[in-house]
């Protein structure tokens, strides 16, 4: 019997493929195994076989694949239906999920070989570039030398080699190179002459006596190993002998004695520690009370909102309730947005739980996270990891609890590319299948969790006391306006008085300031102050940031950069002022009022990498910084004692976004700031400094009064039919030409009033319409709670195929962003 198997391709198609396997593979193949499958004329990818079975495709010539990678599957179960789910809920291909699921070391990638035709023969000289690579080419003895297209590329030889084609002086074809290198090591063992007899041993040992280097070597190496008393020799790594400074010539004398041999020995990259584990920090009283609650509701529901104010210690809960379910033999998955997922956290976890705690995080190398999927796999697989968004898609087998922290932050949704996933939301659909538990904790619930909460479909415990009752903050507005009327405040400053006396005073009582100002660079607009003339940007329709460090102008939607010009090109005006202020300027503004203050700056140009970002919370933290400025990137979960003062510099910027959720979100992210104040014995102070100071969401915050200001907000949301009421899917369409974007949103508007009516809004031109050259129009769709949902997906993936056949639109992009953010 022929058989056949279908599988997911690394690509954003919607079909199925089905490829043959040849009998000797046949009974290689399973559900969840990748194999090496041929595509088109000339590809290759890594697919993943979702079904094996015996009936023949009609209709097409059907492929063999290649080869089968794995003798165990890589993905489980459950994953297939939890990969259905989110293809099915974000409108989305399967294979757009393999390819955000899997870590790319798993995937193959195909690449262009380029060797010698051994049968040519030059009629005549040729120009010296091709010979040069002809000559590369035929260096190899033995095996043909081959070329990397990519290693081509980057010397800009493809031209050279594409006339070497044409006079068939050399062949491509494609070949599959594997990611994925295990790290190895160089170990060294005694030869098999040697080791088989101890006589001879002996005789060697005796033999070195006049290289006594040598000799210690050969000792050394005997008692590491332990091979004289030992059926199996511990391993021994040459780096091992060679650690005391013994010498590297001793070594490869022995090597070349015959009496050491050396070998390739994988270790694993994952680290593990001997460290002594802490006991857990028994909880406090209403710790402990929301504990009990927490696994009480779990008797009845399976997601409990927990809305615990800042530095309750909700963590502390988490930890206790992880330990829980180990005891029971589960797993439980802790979710941090990428940003809070910090050496602070996990070293906090790894103090308690040690080497059964895995940490799964996007800057980690991929190498590594292929290491943490395949131990996930295996029977020694972490009972905890604590990860970003993407480690939902682990191979989980036993998962019993989903800790959600910050269940609130925005970032759990992917934005780019599909899949459009939110990591909270597919983490609650993912516990459900495992019949696991979820928690969402937060200090600032999301309205539509709190909604959630206050319906009944999920469980609410609250937390409402600081740890040691340290108290909340007090928070103090400052009227801009009213300062700048009265001559104390002017454009060009952005502190009040009252906010620079109190950090004067923190840094003569050696506490710590934070300021926070949600806009990074120097300055966030340059204008010439003859004319009025703003630098934009040419691919995107936004000005221009100024950064004096690069002193560069930058866009921040595609990240171009800009000489700042000397003169204006306008009316050549040689005065160009910057207008606002970006972290960067707040840095130097600060540091002239306080020259002796030692100032640090977080945002997203001082983090580009994961060490530096660590270094400045580290620096913080032990105080070897005074102030601290940064975006919304000095709120997400830090804990830090010695913080007396927030600055919250501009509040109106969150204020005046063009968003439904603009309001909750500067409620969360104020919140959140200003929780980062208050030490032992003293309440911190909050300055909010706003030119609205008038407005009911300031008063909220002020209270911090989450109950009126989601009242507030939910009365709008249902006025205006938006989630939780309603669901929103926006439709992004863009193209290079804006007439044809023009046409396409009109016309796809149409095509989708003529299914759902009012329900349809727009087109619109988003406030950035203009992105990398790409015109964008958005459609928004409302559909009320009640409505099936399927009916409505299907005809949406119709109207997106029906435009995308149509000649003039092939070229356009058009997607579908579910539950936007
Ligand atoms: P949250 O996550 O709610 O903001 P944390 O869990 O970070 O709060 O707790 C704030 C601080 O209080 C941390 O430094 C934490 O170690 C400490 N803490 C909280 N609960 C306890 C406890 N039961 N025992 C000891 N320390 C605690
Ligand atoms: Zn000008
Ligand atoms: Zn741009």
């Amino acid at each position: 019997m022929e058989t056949f198997v279908d599988v997911i391709m690394p690509l954003p198609l919607a079909a199925t493929f089905t490829y043959s396997v040849p009998d000797d593979l046949a009974s290689q193949v399973a559900r969840g195994s990748r194999v090496i499958v041929p595509f088109g004329r000339k590809k290759i990818y890594t697919a993943i076989v979702e079904n094996v079975h015996f009936c023949r495709p009609e209709g097409y010539e059907v492929k063999e694949i290649y080869e089968v990678l794995d003798s165990e599957p890589i993905l489980l179960p459950v994953q297939f239906k939890f990969w259905e789910w989110i293809s099915e809920y974000y409108l989305c291909t399967k294979g757009e999920v393999y390819k955000a699921a899997v870590p790319s070391g798993l995937k193959l990638e195909s690449e262009t070989l380029i060797e010698l035709n051994p049968d040519f023969v030059a009629d005549a000289p040729l120009p010296e570039r091709e010979q040069k690579i002809l000559d590369l080419l035929s260096d190899g003895k033995e095996k043909p030398v081959t070329l990397i297209e990519k290693e081509l590329k980057a010397k800009s030889l493809l031209a050279v080699v594409k006339k070497l084609l044409e006079k068939e002086a050399v062949f491509i074809h494609e070949s599959v190179r594997r990611n994925y290198k295990p790290k190895t090591e160089l170990h060294v063992r005694l030869s098999s002459a040697v080791s088989c007899n101890e006589k001879v041993l002996n005789m060697q040992i005796d033999a070195l006596k006049r290289a006594p280097k040598q000799q210690m070597m050969l000792l050394d190496y005997l008692s590491r190993s332990g091979c004289l008393n030992k059926a199996i020799p511990d391993e021994v790594s040459k780096k091992d002998l060679l650690a005391n400074g013994a010498s590297t010539a001793a070594f490869t004398s022995l090597v070349d004695k015959g009496i050491f041999e050396t070998y390739q020995y994988e270790i694993g990259r994952l680290r593990d520690s001997d460290l002594k584990l802490n006991d857990l920090h028994p909880l406090s009283e209403a710790q402990q009370n929301a504990y009990n609650a927490i696994l009480g509701s779990f008797m009845e529901k399976n997601v409990c909102l927990f809305h615990g104010v800042t530095s309750s210690g909700k963590t502390e809960v988490y930890i206790h309730l992880i330990q829980k379910v180990l005891e029971a033999g589960k797993q439980a998955l802790y979710l941090l947005p990428e940003i809070a997922l910090t050496t602070q956290i996990t070293e906090r976890l790894r103090s308690v739980f040690g080497n059964r705690l895995g940490i799964y995080h996007s800057k980690y190398p991929d190498a590594e996270r292929v290491e943490i999927w395949n131990k996930m796999l295996s029977e020694k697989a972490y009972d905890i990891v604590v990860g970003v968004r993407s480690s939902v898609f682990l191979p989980f087998r036993r998962l019993g609890l989903v800790i959600v922290d910050e269940e609130h932050e925005t970032t759990y949704k992917q934005q780019d590319p599909a899949p459009r996933y939110h990591a909270r939301n597919s983490a609650i659909v993912l516990a459900s299948m495992y019949g696991a538990k979820t928690l969402l904790g937060t200090a600032t619930p999301c309205l539509e969790s709190f909604y959630n909460a206050a319906t009944g479909k999920y469980a609410y415990v609250e937390l409402s006391t600081r740890y040691k009752s340290i108290q909340l903050p007090e928070i103090k507005v400052v009227d801009i306006k009213d300062l700048r009327k009265r001559k104390l405040m002017t454009a060009v400053n952005p502190f009040s008085p009252d906010l620079l006396a109190a950090i004067r005073e923190a840094l003569e009582n050696k506490e710590q300031v934070i300021l926070f100002q949600n806009r990074r660079g120097y300055a966030p607009v340059v204008e010439c102050n003859t004319c009025g003339w703003v630098p934009r940007c040419k691919n995107c329709d936004v000005s221009l940031t100024y950064h004096k460090g690069l002193n560069m102008l930058t866009c921040h939607y595609c990240g171009y950069t800009y000489q700042l010009p000397q003169k204006c090109p306008a009316c050549e005006g040689l005065e160009i002022r910057s207008i606002g202020f970006g972290t960067e300027k707040i840095e130097d503004e600060i540091q002239k009022i306080f020259p002796d203050a030692r100032v640090a700056r977080m945002d997203l140009d001082t983090t580009r990498t994961r060490t530096a970002y660590e270094r400045i919370i580290d620096d913080f933290q032990n105080h070897r910084t005074d102030i601290l400025i940064g975006t919304q990137m000095v709120s997400k979960g830090l804990d830090f004692d010695r913080v007396s003062v927030v600055g919250i510099l501009n509040a109106d910027t969150m204020l005046n976004y063009p968003d439904f959720r603009a309001y909750e979100r500067a409620f969360q992210m104020m919140a959140q700031v200003a929780g980062r104040a208050g030490r032992k014995h003293k309440q911190g102070r909050v300055f909010l400094q706003t030119k609205n100071a008038d407005l009911p969401i300031i008063r909220q915050v002020v209270r911090n009064d989450y109950a009126q200001m989601y009242q507030e907000q939910m009365e709008e949301r249902q006025l205006f039919h938006y989630p939780p009421f309603y669901r929103v899917i926006t439709v992004a369409l863009k193209h290079r030409q804006p007439e044809t974007v023009e046409a396409l949103a009109r016309d796809m508007a149409q095509r989708l009033r003529a299914v759902l009516g009012e329900r349809v809004l727009g087109p619109d031109k988003p406030a950035v319409a203009r992105i990398q050259l790409l015109y964008i129009r958005n459609i928004v769709i409302k559909i009320e709670n009640n409505l099936s949902l399927k009916a409505v997906r299907e005809h949406l993936l119709r109207i997106r195929q029906e435009e995308l056949m149509q000649e003039s639109f092939r070229s356009a992009i058009i997607y579908y962003d579910v539950d936007p953010m």
